[in-house]
């Protein structure tokens, strides 16, 4: 592990895109296993993991997501790994049953080209 010696400023985000493949297989695991978690720590402990591994502090919330542009027909291929809690973030699939996870955009592409949940 590198040694912070000085205070940088750390990314409150990061773009799986680059990321290693062996981190990006890491962090698919961890988003798994919150997607699936159950009562008690299982999601928190997943999400902390998932944060840690993609490099971004761990949030307040707990909670963190990958911009859904990346997989979206027609997304812009942002692939943004952020605090789901951030205001402006979009929602553009609701968590299907038995899930936790849904679909969401991260401020930047929600504000640039929404894609919110249609009715
Ligand atoms: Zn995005
Ligand atoms: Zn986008």
């Amino acid at each position: 592990m590198a040694v912070m010696t000085h205070a940088s400023a750390h990314p409150t985000t990061v773009d799986y895109s680059n990321l290693p493949t062996t981190v990006q297989d890491a962090f698919d695991r961890y988003m798994r296993k919150a997607d699936n978690a159950g009562t008690g720590d299982d999601y928190r402990d997943a999400m902390t993991d998932a944060a840690i591994t993609a490099g971004i502090p761990v949030p307040a919330s707990k909670d963190i997501a990958r911009c859904s542009c990346l997989n979206d027909a027609g997304g812009c291929g942002c692939g943004a790994i952020f605090d789901a809690h951030t205001d402006g973030v979009v929602v553009t699939a609701p968590n299907a049953p038995n899930k936790n996870l849904s679909e969401l955009q991260c401020p930047g592409c929600g504000h640039d080209h929404p894609r919110p949940i249609a009715d």
